[in-house]
Formats: structure tokens, sequence, C-alpha cells
């Protein structure tokens, strides 16, 4: 599962170790210590944007002519918006 995140500057990429800064966005994967995403149960793994972008967990897409930053699932639907860290 993916959860689409807003840092608070306290965190950092767990691929690259990136500091993340504040307001930048940033992905929460659950995966099973392996790569590969699982639904449920999985350890979570923060992605900055470029990592997710080159694992394909984030894309850019021109929504009403502006380019966005979504996270989709293979099929195009939304996983979640952008929320908060607050751990
Ligand atoms: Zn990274």
């Amino acid at each position: 599962m993916r959860r689409g995140c807003l840092s608070v500057g306290t965190v950092n990429c767990d691929i690259c170790n990136r500091h993340i800064p504040y307001p930048e966005r940033y992905v929460m994967v659950d995966e099973d210590g392996k790569g590969d995403e699982v639904r449920l149960g999985g350890k979570s793994v923060r992605y900055c944007i470029e990592c997710a972008q080159k694992k394909g967990y984030a894309h850019y897409k021109e929504i009403k002519g502006e380019m966005t930053l979504t996270f989709l699932r293979d099929g195009g639907d939304v996983i979640s918006d952008p929320v908060a860290e607050n751990d």
C-alpha cells in the first residue's frame, strides 16, 4: 500500500538517505523486505520523489494543464491524497 505524505522536515529517504525538506512530498510504501510492494503487513519504507519515480511509485501527470505528481497503482487508481506526516 502507498501513502502520499508531506514532509515536515524531519524525515529522510530510506533509499538514498537524502533529507526530505518541508514541504516536499514523499511516499510511504509497505514492502515485504525484498523491495516488493505488499498490500498489508509489510515494512513501511519512505521514498523521496526521485527514488519513488525510479521505482515507478510516483509519476508526473498533466491535470488541467499543470504537471501534478501522483502516486498511482499500475491500474491507474489513486491510492491516497497527500497527508501530513504525523509521527
Ligand atoms: Zn531517495
